[in-house]
């Protein structure tokens, strides 16, 4: 099962040894039972979004499926095809670096975009637009400059491309 936190508020997931407080919020955590935003998004948005999940960059592997527990119990969705992209569903996550803090969000939240209606908030979705190629120098830096200590951390252990 997922775990839930309602959009930007702290999301304790990554928190190991030291709490992100509100430097790491939350967004597109949704679960049965709890009421969330629904609402169109601009295509721009959520081709962009779409491009960010293919294959984002994650500081560790976080153990844990988050399975979609509104298309329960009729299975669970596999994949998100869109604009002639991939995104696998469950156990990915996608870090989006704003002023001063992260957003994080389960790669499920395209298909909760898709499928379900939701309408993530308008600053992450201006983070969104704004986010540098995903896995790119600046994306990382991105991430140290704006995330919690731990980020720039793990940023720093990130293996580089030989270029
Ligand atoms: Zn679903």
């Amino acid at each position: 099962m997922m775990t839930w936190y309602d959009d930007l508020t702290p999301c304790t997931y990554f928190d190991l040894d030291q709490p992100h407080g509100d430097k790491l919020l939350a967004v597109g955590w949704l679960e049965r039972g709890h009421p969330y935003p629904k609402g169109s998004i601009a295509s721009a948005v959520q081709t962009k979004l779409v491009s960010l999940c293919e294959n984002p960059w994650e500081p560790l592997a976080f153990l844990g499926w988050h399975a979609c527990d509104r298309c329960l119990p009729d299975g669970q969705p596999d994949a998100l095809h869109a604009d002639g992209m991939t995104v696998p569903m469950g156990s990915e996550n996608l870090f989006v670096p704003g002023h001063g803090l992260l957003y994080v969000a389960p790669s499920l939240i395209v298909h909760f975009i898709a499928v379900h209606g939701y309408q993530p908030p308008p600053a992450f979705c201006a983070a969104v637009l704004a986010c540098p190629p995903m896995g790119s120098e600046d994306y990382l830096q991105a991430i140290s400059s704006n995330g919690p200590t731990t980020f720039a951390k793990w940023v720093r252990e990130t293996p580089r491309k030989v270029q």
